[in-house]
């Protein structure tokens, strides 16, 4: 099965994510949205919380799963069969960033490709930093997450 990992904190999950998964959904046969859980890191939102809202965002697309995972992505990509990264790209920045991860996880294990996809327009200015700094001043939120998110808020 042509399976991709879309590997994030997703501390939480944005409208721009939400985006690429979609797109993506025509390119694959299954897609993993895999947690990356840092141990030393405390995020604004638990693991657990961040499964269920993305898991509630795709609960009628059969095509998506939901996991989380501990240490390298290509260990977790091997351990799942899924031979396609899949990340999305804002701006030259991310390109540059995003590159030098492809090539590192490339060198890890050859037969896992990287694939980009450019953010649409409208939300190249979204992430999940500016998402929590909006919330953390109590700003509204509402324009840049998807409503089943938007419970985990109040
Ligand atoms: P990480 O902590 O690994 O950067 P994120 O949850 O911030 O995880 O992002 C996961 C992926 O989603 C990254 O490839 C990032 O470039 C992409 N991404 C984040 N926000 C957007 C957006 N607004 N549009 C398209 N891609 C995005």
């Amino acid at each position: 099965m042509k399976t991709a990992v879309f590997p994030g904190s997703f501390d939480p999950i944005t409208i721009g994510h939400v985006d690429l998964v979609n797109r993506s959904i025509a390119l694959f046969e299954k897609i993993i949205v895999a947690i990356g859980v840092n141990s030393q890191k405390q995020g604004l939102f638990s693991v657990e919380q961040r499964i269920e809202m993305i898991s509630n965002i795709f609960q009628s697309e059969t095509k998506v799963e939901v996991k989380s995972y501990e240490g390298l992505t290509v260990k977790f990509c091997e351990d799942n069969e899924a031979w396609y990264i899949l990340r999305g790209l804002r701006s030259a920045a991310d390109f540059e960033y995003e590159n030098t991860i492809a090539r590192l996880n490339q060198s890890l294990n050859e037969k896992i490709e990287t694939v980009f996809m450019s953010s649409q327009p409208q939300y190249v200015h979204i992430s999940s930093t500016i998402v929590r700094e909006i919330h953390i001043n109590k700003g509204d939120v509402s324009k840049f997450v998807h409503p089943a998110v938007l419970p985990y808020f109040s």
